[in-house]
């Protein structure tokens, strides 16, 4: 779990050109509209309060706008104990090992589920989570270690005769050609020449294996979802018990996409 040399959130806020406020960006990305050679946008000196980027253009839309969670100034601070020094790590809610096999659609712009935590709650944290895993794999019957890859043994000796009797069959001893012939027909059921095409053309003797986690977000499908996310929050909060989540940070907060 590295820890971030910045801050988690980034509460600058970003306004349409009548003032409106959008979002809260961090300051890399506020730097990025005020330095625009096009001069896209300006800053608003406020004297106190966050940084303000004024667009001079109108946005395409304005979704969010009226979404409190999405507007409101976030703490950097640990969700669980409050913490503020010695660093912070993001912890997402939803483990990475399902995330990554989610639609785009669901996991862009998810800060909802991505909360700072210090180390020590971050640790304490994630040595609960096996055994939710665990759960998991009954509900779904799914095995907690996926699906390991496997070598087919009979089919990379077939592949490998049929490579040497294709490269090198004018020089081969006749009878250790004689075996090698035998070890490809008694895969293939065949020797002729498209049989030892298909075989040297094969790319791997090895199976794909899948994780977990991808069996897992295979079996759910997009209406799941949300009751998948709501189960993770909740275990989190079970399991953590903090004290200072965001401002109007939900359970049931609705899934992007869903
Ligand atoms: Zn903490």
């Amino acid at each position: 779990m590295p820890v971030t040399d910045g801050p988690i959130y980034g509460n600058a806020i970003m306004q349409a050109p009548d003032g409106q406020q959008l979002c809260r960006i961090d300051e890399k990305r506020a730097d990025w509209y005020i330095n625009h050679p096009e001069d896209i946008a300006y800053e608003i000196v406020d004297g106190e309060g966050p940084r303000i980027v004024r667009l001079r253009f109108e946005p395409s839309g304005r979704a969010g706008t009226d979404d409190p969670f999405q507007q409101g100034d976030k703490r950097n601070e640990c969700a669980v104990c409050g913490e503020s020094n010695g660093g912070l790590t993001r912890h997402h809610i939803l483990p990475w090992s399902y995330r990554k096999h989610l639609p785009q659609q669901v996991i862009t712009h998810c800060f909802h589920d991505i909360v700072p935590l210090c180390v020590r709650c971050h640790g304490a944290y994630e040595e609960t989570v096996d055994s939710y895993k665990a759960t998991l794999c009954e509900k779904y019957d799914v095995p907690i270690k996926g699906i390991q890859p496997k070598l087919d043994i009979p089919l990379g000796r077939a592949t490998n005769a049929a490579f040497a009797i294709v490269r090198y069959g004018e020089k081969i001893p006749v009878k250790r050609l004689q075996e090698l012939k035998f070890i490809v027909f008694s895969y293939s059921g065949s020797c002729d020449e498209d049989t030892l095409q298909f075989l040297t053309k094969s790319k791997s003797h090895v199976s794909c294996g899948k994780s977990h986690g991808q069996m897992i977000v295979e079996k759910l499908a997009l209406d799941d979802l949300q009751e998948f996310f709501e189960g993770w929050r909740q275990h989190f909060l079970d399991h953590t018990c903090p004290q200072f989540m965001p401002d109007h940070w939900s359970v049931t907060r609705k899934v992007n996409g869903t």
